[in-house]
Parts: C-alpha cells; structure tokens; sequence
C-alpha cells in the first residue's frame, strides 16, 4: 500500500453503534467533550514524561509540557494540540479506529436501556472518551506525531462509519485535535465558556492548558498540601475528576505518612458502587505518582480486591523513577503502603459506621458484598472487616440491619454461639423449620441472603470469642441440650430408622431432631458439607457437576403426629409398603422445605394422590 495516497478504512462496528448514540441521542452535558480530549492529552504527556525517564532522548529538547487550546472563529474549529507521546500510523488506526476495552458492550446495552441522553459524562469511563467530540463537531482531523517518529499522520472523519487517514505534517512529537464545530456548537470558540469548563471538569489536570495568554486550571496537587489548607469543595472537584463521578465522595481519607518511607494518601469512598465497576471493568487502585510525576492510573498493588472500590492518589517519594511499570509493581515498598491503605480505609469505614449510619448502610448496601470478600481473603485484617458487617436477622425488622457486635449484645444468657442461615431471599429464610427451635428460644438468627455470604462465613468462624455456626448444620446447638430427645424416644424410634435406611435417596442418615417443632422433618448437612443453597448457587452458575450433591440428614420431629403415626404403622405391620412411602413424604417435605426441586414430582404426585384416595373411602 503506497503510504502516500488517502485511505478509508471503516469503524469496527461496536464503534459504528457507539457513535450513532453520540451523534443522535446524548443532549445533555454536551460540554464534556472537552475534559475527554483533555484527559487525553494529559495521558498523553504523562506517557510521554514517564518514558523519557528511561529513554530522554524522546524529548527530543522539548519539555514544557503543556496543552494548548486554539479558538479559529473563522473557520469554526476549536483545536486542543499537546506535546505528549504522539501516536504512529498504526497507533492512529488502533486507538481511533476500534475499542480496546470490554465493558463497552455492556455501557452500550446499559445506554440503550437507561436514558442515554442523561448519562453522556460516563462516557470515558468506557474507553471511547475520545469520540464525545462528535456531540459537538461533525468533523474531527486529528494531527499526531509519536514520540521517536519522522513522519505525522492525519485521521479524518465525520463520524458516520468510516474514517481517512493519510500522511501529513507536524513540526514535532505530539497531537492536535481539531474539531470542526457543528452550526449551532459555536459557544465553545468563546473564551469565556472555555474558562468555564475547564474550571469545572479539569482543574485539577497537572499540566497547563493554555488559551491564549492564559493557564485555565488550576493544577493544584492536593495531596501535597496539608488537611487544613484544603476545602471539602476541593477534595469533591478533585473526586469528581479522578473518578469520573457524578456524586460526592462519601469520605474522604487524607494522610501523610513520614519516617523512613514517606509517602502521601489521598483516597476517597464513593457514596455508592462506581459506574464501571458494575459492568466488570478488571481495573482497580489508586493513581500512583513519584514525586507529583503520574507512573500509574491504576496500581492494583496499592489496594486489596476487597477495596476497588476505592479510588484516588498515593505519592510516594521513596520509589525509584527510572523503572519500568512493570517492575515498579514488584516493588515491596508498595506493599507497606498497601498495609497502610487497607488500616486507613477501614478505619474510615468504621468512622463512617459509628458517626454517619445512614450514610454508612447506602454505601453497605451498593458495595457491602465486594468488601465481605476481605472476611475471606484478609486474614490479618478479618476482625476489623468483621465490625464492618451488617446483616437482617430474626429480630431485625425487614430491611433493617444488625452489626455482630449488636447481635452478641443481645444474645440471652442461655445462648453461647451466633448462629446463621443462608438462603434466597428473607421470606424464605424466615419460614425455615431449622428456625423453629431459635424461635422458640427466643434465640436471633442472622438471615443471610447475600450470594457471597455462603463464602463469607464459614470463614469467619468466630467473632469476639463466639462460633458461628449455620443453623442447618448437624451440629449439637451449644445451650440447647434440654431439647434432646430422651433415650428411650431413640431406642423406639431405631429399628423404624435401619428399615429406612438406604430407601431415601439423597439421605446418608436418619435421626431425631432437637431443632423442630412444629415441622415434622427437615433436612440438614454435616458440618462442612456444602449447604443446600450454596448447592444451588454452584448449580446456577453451570457447576453442578463440580460439586456434585453432598448426602443429608433427615431430621424427623418425634413429637409429631405425623412421625409418631409412621412409627404406630410401623410397629403394628413392619413390611407394609406404606411404611416406605410415608417416610418418602415426609423427606419430600423437607426436600420442599429447604428449598430445593423435589427430584421426581410425579413420585411425588403419585404419593400424595394415595393418601388422598384413602382419606376419601376413609
Ligand atoms: P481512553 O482515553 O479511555 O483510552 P479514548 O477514546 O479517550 O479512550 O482514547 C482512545 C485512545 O486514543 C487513547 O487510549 C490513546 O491511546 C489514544 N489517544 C487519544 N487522544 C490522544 C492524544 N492526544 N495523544 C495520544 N494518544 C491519544
Ligand atoms: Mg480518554
């Protein structure tokens, strides 16, 4: 291909889609274009900074780095130039051409769904920033030179399906975005309206964008400065810039650590789980700077998984410059910091529990379950983690919560465990036979019906010297031993259990229950086994197979009339075949009960329909 001529080349079609939504249906905010092509151009510089640590002769002489904003009234387009890393020929096609990023089927979906009209400042959390300057430009050139390159390139289109690209001219290394203004977009040559908007969304940019004579941003570091020299205004202009929120932060965390390693913090907690995490976006951690000098959007090394939602700055003056990102990663030193990010964020999280409850359940609710995975995977901090949770329990009024903390509290003198039940939704929970027991103690449960609580709790284990333990576990309730059942009750009930031992599937054991007292049966699980409803969450995420289904206990209330009936039919003609059968309806029950599919319904039917027959010839 002869690299003279003009080419056309078309978008890939996800981008084809993208900006027809940007073209025709974003109105509102149109103004966020420019902190797009800004960001862009600060990112730009930023590469271009942190590669000639390694590689200086890239500057080629050229260091002031700077973003300059070129208003041409006469021919109607406003031209955002930098002297960042530049783009090749291929970068061009690459970066401008296709979408690199997979949450950007999602944001798709999510724009056709939601009032897209309202929402276009998300935009550039979904890597097509870039392409917001259609809402205001029915033509876009763009200009670049990469750093280490002879030769510019020029990239052209309306943004309608296909785009030009050709060779072109450019005195040095960099990128100009030229936007072609639509008729009525005309207000963003103004000075006045430019100020405006740079103010808003792009104060905080480290690097200067000039117009004319003037710098527009501010460019303060905030994180340098001390606490009392910063307004909460700043630290929410500044939240709002680096995470690309619309909302206030719900707390800030600003500290400064100083001895043999120093560094600065400034970090904040979102009020609710960010936009793009909720579509799956892998990237987490702080900004991480050297000295003011941006190495790294995201370093995942500074923070926990458990924590990503956490967004913000660390500095620290103490790492080395002159590596690479990926060496950097390895660093131990980051490791320290992240001690001590992970000990500031939950202490925050604790302040903001104690002193702003509200607040603090809002944020629990929308980012609750990614923080409980820490119970999991932090062991050093599980504890700290712990006072965090919150859960509904028996004695919780539907939507309000309890702290473990408050659940010891309130626990009677005769209770010594904190118990717990897992399950889909509260009614359900609610109405489980395991319960009958604790309901009649007067002993709270904690309804759990959080998909990750099945992980979560098990390997809490114990809290404040007390066990935890699933209510539908075998194990003995530590305090209930007046509810077990007498000795002669079992050597009745015996003979009746080795007849019906091996006739129900599924049932590894038969007994007598100290949990039931109004139900005639229930199923439980051995310690450790998995539970019913993590069985059905492994089988709705297609790993049934995996897992398999663990064996029971069938718990049977022998104070029942319909248990004690079974054992009368029993004792008075062992072989009839109704022994068998009840008994089936009776695990049937609890199969129910628990929530899980009864195997074989017609069985089932079948079962039900004799009894029925019998009962009406009476
Ligand atoms: P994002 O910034 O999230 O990656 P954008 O759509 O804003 O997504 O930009 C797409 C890509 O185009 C950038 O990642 C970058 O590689 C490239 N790019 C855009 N503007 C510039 C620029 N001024 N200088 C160098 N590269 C740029
Ligand atoms: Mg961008």
């Amino acid at each position: 291909m002869p690299a003279t001529t003009v080419e056309t080349l078309e978008f890939k079609s996800e981008l084809r889609q993208i900006l027809d939504i940007i073209t025709h249906s974003l109105y509102s905010h149109q103004e966020i274009f420019l902190r797009e092509l800004l960001s862009n151009a600060s990112d730009a510089i930023d590469k271009a900074r942190f590669q000639a640590l390694t590689t200086p002769e890239l500057l080629a002489g050229d260091s002031d780095w700077k973003i300059v904003l070129v208003a041409d009234p006469a021919a109607g387009t406003l031209t955002i130039s930098d002297n960042g890393i530049g783009m090749s020929r291929a970068d061009v096609i690459e970066n401008l051409g296709t979408i690199a990023r997979s949450g950007t089927k999602d944001f798709l979906a999510n724009l056709a769904r939601q009032d897209a009209t309202n929402r276009p400042e998300l935009i550039g959390q979904f890597g097509v920033g870039f392409y917001s300057a259609f809402m205001v430009a029915d033509g876009v050139t763009v200009v670049s030179r990469g750093a280490g390159e002879t030769e510019a390139v020029k990239w052209r289109s309306d943004g309608q399906g296909e785009f030009t690209i050709e060779p072109a001219e450019r005195a040095a290394r960099g990128t100009d975005v030229i936007l072609h203004l639509k008729e009525d977009k005309k207000e963003f040559l103004e000075a006045y309206r430019l100020k405006q908007i740079v103010k808003q969304y792009s104060d905080f940019v480290e690097h200067p964008i000039v117009l004319g004579d003037d710098t527009l941003n501010s460019m303060k570091a905030l994180w340098l400065r001390p606490k009392s020299e910063v307004t909460q205004e700043d630290y929410n202009g500044f939240y709002r810039q680096v995470s690309g929120d619309f909302e206030d932060p719900a707390k800030v965390i600003h500290t400064s650590v100083e001895g043999t390693l120093e560094f600065k913090e400034l970090l904040f907690i979102p009020a609710r789980s960010p936009f793009d995490m909720k579509f799956g976006e892998p990237k987490w951690g702080p900004r991480l700077y050297i000295r003011r000098i941006l190495v790294m959007d995201h370093c995942e090394a500074l923070l926990p998984p458990y924590l990503r939602f956490i967004r913000g700055v660390v500095d620290c003056a103490d790492l080395p410059l002159n590596v690479s990102r990926e060496m950097l990663q390895h660093n131990p030193l980051l490791d320290t910091i992240q001690k001590n990010v992970v000990k500031n964020v939950l202490k925050a999280l604790g302040e903001m529990k104690t002193d702003e409850y509200e607040k603090y359940v809002t944020f629990y609710r929308e980012l609750g379950s990614v923080l409980k995975e820490g119970v999991a995977r932090d062991r050093a901090n599980r504890d700290a983690i712990a006072d965090l949770l919150l859960f509904e329990s028996l004695k919780t009024e539907r939507g309000s919560l309890t702290s473990l903390a408050q659940y010891i509290e309130k626990m009677p003198e005769d209770q010594k465990e904190i118990y717990f039940l897992t399950g889909e939704s509260r009614t359900m929970v609610e109405r489980a036979p395991y319960l009958e027991v604790f309901k009649e103690k007067g002993w709270d449960v904690l309804l759990l019906t959080d998909p990750i609580d099945e992980f979560v709790l098990p390997s809490l284990t114990e809290y404040k010297g007390k066990t935890l333990k699933a209510a539908d576990r075998s194990d003995s309730l530590a305090g209930a031993e007046e509810n077990a059942p007498a000795k002669e009750q079992e050597e009745k009930f015996q003979p009746l259990f080795v007849k019906l031992t091996g006739a129900l599937d599924g049932v590894k054991e038969i007994r007598l229950s100290r949990r039931l007292k109004e139900s005639a049966s229930c199923l439980v699980s051995d310690e450790g086994a998995m539970g019913a409803n993590l069985e059905r969450l492994m089988a709705r995420a297609g790993r049934a197979d995996e897992v398999g289904v663990s064996e029971r206990i069938l718990e049977l209330n022998g104070t029942h009339p319909a248990v004690q009936g079974l054992l009368e039919l029993y004792e008075r003609a062992p072989e009839d075949a109704r022994v068998v059968s009840h008994a089936r309806l009776l695990h049937e029950e609890a199969v129910i009960a628990e929530g899980s599919r009864v195997k074989d319904p017609a069985e089932l039917a079948r079962l039900i329909n004799e009894l029925l027959v019998r009962d009406a010839r009476g």
